[in-house]
């Protein structure tokens, strides 16, 4: 999930709650891990809407790679290909430490798309996928990212003829590449289903696209929820990402889905970590199924 250049905000006044007991049902397990997280760490809310292409382009840069080095590449773009008329974005809004160097911790990557003057997407549809690839070289896999961004863009601009482009363009007016229309005339689910049959656009790409440039209510399946999910009992997906995703769109209730994505990673990134999950201090240990086989191995350790 990429990072944002201002912090997530949260409601709530975050105590510490514990699970009482282990729960059988599966639904009513994911109601009070949701119920627990928040108590605990707040609850995250959508900070408003940010250009859906923008935020598609960052997150493709990102895969593989860190959000500085994906923020550098789509500001090699910005700087190579600009557009006439400025968007207005303040980079300002980009945290940096004493140094002046981009602060990485405090980063959100989704958010440079309110902060970031973007390149001139018509120009940079015009490029080849070298010309391209050699502009984006620093975020990695410059190949296969530039071949996404290209499909990303004639997707907007053959099947979203009339849709995605101003009616009448002159110089100073430049053909808008826009990827909300789209979204919005296909609806959620075909948008995905579009979205991934681009190569090199998952279904954490799209879904990660669209809670945070749309404020979906969907929760993007990365390494920390499949990884806790798993662990949790509810579901049993072994390496099969999707599988998770599509499993617990299912049983989230109604606009939870956001929250407990950011929830997840945080918890994923400071209790429930990859290697040597803290289930001591837990506050779901009592409902978590694995936290005895993990207890057990610290004992030995
Ligand atoms: S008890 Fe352990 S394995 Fe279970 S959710 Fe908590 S940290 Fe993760």
């Amino acid at each position: 999930m990429p990072a944002r250049t201002t912090p997530l905000k949260r409601t709530g006044s975050p105590h510490m709650a514990a699970a009482k007991s282990p729960i059988k049902d599966i639904k009513k397990r994911l109601a009070a891990v949701i119920d627990l997280l928040e108590a605990n760490l707040g609850k995250p809310i959508w900070d408003g809407r940010k250009d859906a292409l923008e935020v598609l382009v960052l997150t493709i840069l990102s895969q593989n790679t860190t959000d500085g080095n994906a923020l550098r590449a789509y500001q090699n773009l910005s700087r190579k290909l600009p557009r006439a008329k400025h968007a207005g974005r303040d980079a300002t809004q980009i945290p940096r430490g004493d140094d002046g160097n981009i602060d990485k911790v405090k980063l959100r990557l989704s958010n440079c798309a309110n902060a970031i003057e973007p390149p001139d997407w018509a120009k940079v549809a015009e490029l080849s996928q070298q010309e391209l690839a050699d502009m984006i070289r620093t975020a990695g896999l410059p190949d296969s990212k530039a071949g996404s961004i290209l499909a990303v863009l004639r997707w907007i601009r053959d099947v979203g003829t009339g849709v995605g482009t101003r009616g009448s363009v002159s110089a100073e007016d430049q053909p808008e590449y826009r990827l909300e229309p789209l979204i919005e005339k296909l609806g959620l689910d075909a948008a995905i289903e579009a979205m991934t049959h681009i190569k090199g656009i998952g279904i954490k790409t799209a879904t990660v696209t669209l809670i945070e440039a749309m404020g979906a209510d969907l929760c993007p399946v990365d390494t920390h929820v499949h990884r806790i999910i798993n662990r949790l009992g509810i579901v049993d997906t072994k390496d099969a990402r999707d599988k998770t995703f599509a499993l617990l769109r299912a049983m989230i209730p109604e606009g939870r889905a956001y929250a407990l994505h950011h929830n997840l990673l945080t918890f994923g990134r400071t209790i429930c970590l990859a290697r040597g999950p803290k289930c001591a201090e837990c506050p779901l240990r009592k409902l978590c199924p694995s936290a005895k086989s993990f207890l057990a191995v610290s004992k030995l350790d």
